[in-house]
C-alpha cells in the first residue's frame, strides 16, 4: 500500500541530501484509493464553496485578486500532469483578506492566498515560490493520498466513510475553518506532512522556475517569515512544516537547474499591486471567526460567483411589497449593457433625504419616486421598457407585528418579503440563505435572489442577480432595499451598492 511514497521518499533522498546535480527532482505519484480524480474535483470544489462561507474572499474581479489568477495561470502553465490524472487539475487561485500569513491548497485545485501573505512577501519571485509550492500539493495530490493513507482496511473504511467523515460529515466546515485559521486540528486535506512539504518545495522550485523566476524565492520568503515570526509563529509554517534544512535541499535542487541570467525576481506589476494590497482592509484570525466581514458586503458568496446579493426587476409599493413595475423609470428603449463609469462606479454621491428614510447614492443616477414614497435609483439608461436592469429600489413594508424586532423575526419578514418579490416578478430563486447584517445600527437581513433580467443576448433573457436587504425599523415596519443587476456586471457594481447600503440610515 505504501510502496510508491516510500519510493518517492528514497528519491527524495537521493536527490536532495546524498548526490550530485545530475537530475531534477520528479514528482512523486502517491497511492489514491479514497478519490478519482473526478471525485477530488467535486469534493474540493464542495470545500472550497464552505471557504467562501468561513472567511472573507476577495470577489474574483478585485484588482489584487485577478492579478493573483494571473500569476497562479501562468504557474500552473508550466506544472506537470502527473500519470493517472489525465489532464492538468483545473485550478483556480483566489485571495482571502486574512492577516495571517498562510496559504492553502485544496484537493482539485482550488488555492486560497492570504492577503498577509501577499503583504509579507518583497518580490513576485517570492509569491510566486509559494503559490508554486500550494500547486505542488495538488499536483502530487496530496491532500486525498493522505486520506488513502489513514485508510485501515482492517478497520474497514471504506471510500464513502471517509468521504463522509472527512470532507462531508457536519463537523467537515467547522474543521476546515479550524485547520485554515490555526485555530484547533487541522483538517485532514489540510494537514501536510514533512514528506510531502519537501516535495512540494522541491516541484514548486521547478514550476517557478520553468515559469522564468528565480527559484530562489520560495525559500527567501521562508526564511524571511520564519526570522520574523519564529518556527511556528506564521500560520503558513504550522500548515506547511519546515521538514528541516529547507535551505539547503531546495538549494541544492536548484543547483540542478541550467543557469540562467535573466531570472524574474520581481515585476512593476507585483510592486504595483503590492502597493494596493499593503492598503487593503485585512481581518485577523479572530475576527475572520467573529464572521464581521459578513456584514460589509465585500466579499464573494462563492467561487466564481459575484457579492453578496440577488435582485428582482420590481418596485414595491407600501404595505405590500414588491407590485409596481419601474419600467418606466428613467426611458422605455432597449437596455443595454452599461460601463462601469456609467454605473457610477467610484463616482462621488450625492445624500438622498427621503420620507423615511436617508441614502447616499452616485451622483449619475437619477432618482424617481412613486406616489407610495417607493424611490428607485437608476443609472441613466439602467432602465429600459421592460424593466429594471441596474439600480437600486427602496421602500417601506408595513408590518403587524408588535414593532420589537430580533433577528428570527426579522428573518420571517423577510422570507416573506422574498415570496412576495417572487411571486410578483415571475420566480425568483433564493441563493443561500438569509445572512443576518446590521444597516444603520439597526437588526437586518441579506438575501441573495437569482432572476432573469430585461437584458437580453442573443434573444436569452441574460441571469440577474438580486440583493434583498432588509432594515428593522423602530416604528415597527420594514425597510428594504433591492439592489438589482445582471450576474455578469454584479461585481462590478458590489462596492457601489454596499456604500449605498452603508450610508442607509431608517428614520
Ligand atoms: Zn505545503
Amino acid at each position: 500500500m505504501m510502496l510508491l511514497s516510500r519510493l518517492g521518499v528514497v528519491l527524495l533522498v537521493v536527490l536532495a541530501g546524498t548526490t550530485p546535480a545530475w537530475a531534477r527532482f520528479e514528482p512523486v505519484t502517491c497511492k489514491n484509493n479514497a478519490f478519482t480524480p473526478q471525485q477530488e474535483v467535486t469534493e474540493g470544489a464542495k470545500a472550497a464553496a464552505e471557504v467562501y462561507q468561513e472567511m472573507p474572499v476577495l470577489p474574483d474581479s478585485d484588482p489584487v485578486a485577478r492579478y493573483v489568477q494571473q500569476l497562479g495561470a501562468k504557474l500552473v502553465s508550466h506544472a506537470p500532469v502527473l500519470p493517472g490524472v489525465g489532464q492538468q487539475w483545473p485550478f483556480n487561485f483566489h485571495v482571502v483578506a486574512s492577516a495571517d500569513i498562510n496559504a492553502f491548497a485544496l484537493p482539485g485545485g482550488a488555492v486560497f492566498v492570504n492577503m498577509g501573505t501577499i503583504q509579507a512577501a518583497d518580490t513576485e519571485a517570492q509569491l510566486a515560490g509559494v503559490m508554486a509550492h500550494e500547486i505542488s500539493h495538488v499536483v502530487m495530490r496530496h491532500s486525498t493520498c493522505n486520506i488513502t493513507k489513514q485508510q485501515s482496511p482492517k478497520l474497514g473504511f471504506g471510500i464513502a466513510s471517509v468521504l463522509s467523515s472527512v470532507l462531508l460529515g457536519d463537523s467537515a466546515l467547522g474543521t476546515l475553518a479550524q485547520g485554515a485559521l490555526g485555530l484547533g486540528a487541522k483538517a485532514t486535506f489540510l494537514k501536510m506532512s514533512r514528506e510531502d512539504e519537501q516535495q512540494a518545495d522541491l516541484l514548486g522550485a521547478g514550476i517557478a522556475y520553468d515559469s522564468g523566476y528565480d527559484p530562489r524565492g520560495m525559500v527567501q520568503f521562508f526564511e524571511t517569515i520564519e526570522a520574523k515570526y519564529g518556527a511556528g509563529g506564521a500560520q503558513w509554517l504550522s500548515d506547511h512544516p519546515n521538514p528541516g534544512n529547507r535551505t539547503e535541499y531546495v538549494s541544492a535542487e536548484i543547483a540542478t537547474f541550467p543557469r540562467r541570467a535573466n531570472a524574474v525576481v520581481t515585476t512593476p506589476e507585483f510592486q504595483r499591486m503590492h502597493a494596493v494590497a499593503m492598503g487593503d482592509k485585512m481581518y485577523s484570525a479572530t475576527e475572520v471567526l467573529a464572521g464581521t466581514w459578513k456584514r460589509t458586503g465585500a466579499y464573494a458568496a462563492g467561487p466564481g460567483a459575484s457579492v453578496q446579493a440577488v435582485s428582482a426587476p420590481m418596485a414595491a409599493g407600501q404595505g405590500s411589497a414588491a407590485g409596481t413595475a419601474i419600467g418606466a423609470a428613467s426611458g422605455t428603449g432597449a437596455a443595454v449593457r452599461l460601463s462601469a463609469s456609467a454605473l457610477g462606479v467610484g463616482m462621488r454621491t450625492v445624500h438622498l433625504q427621503a420620507a423615511r428614510f436617508a441614502v447616499d447614492y452616485p451622483a449619475n443616477w437619477i432618482k424617481q419616486q412613486d406616489s407610495g414614497g417607493t424611490v428607485s435609483l437608476v443609472p441613466q439608461g439602467g432602465s429600459g421598457g421592460q424593466g429594471l436592469v441596474y439600480g437600486a429600489v427602496i421602500g417601506l413594508s408595513k408590518q403587524s407585528g408588535d414593532g420589537v424586532y430580533d433577528q428570527a423575526s426579522l428573518n420571517t419578514a423577510t422570507v416573506a418579503l422574498a415570496q412576495q418579490l417572487s411571486d410578483q416578478n415571475g420566480g425568483l430563486q433564493q441563493v443561500g440563505s438569509v445572512v443576518a447584517m446590521q444597516v444603520g445600527g439597526k437588526i437586518a437581513d441579506g438575501l441573495e435572489l437569482r432572476g432573469r433580467s430585461p437584458l437580453t443576448e442573443n434573444g436569452t433573457a441574460l441571469p440577474e442577480r438580486d440583493w434583498l436587504v432588509t432594515v428593522a425599523r423602530p416604528d415597527g415596519d420594514v425597510n428594504y432595499l433591492v439592489f438589482v443587476s445582471p450576474e455578469r456586471d454584479f461585481a462590478m457594481l458590489k462596492p457601489v451598492f454596499a456604500a449605498m447600503l452603508q450610508s442607509f440610515q431608517a428614520q
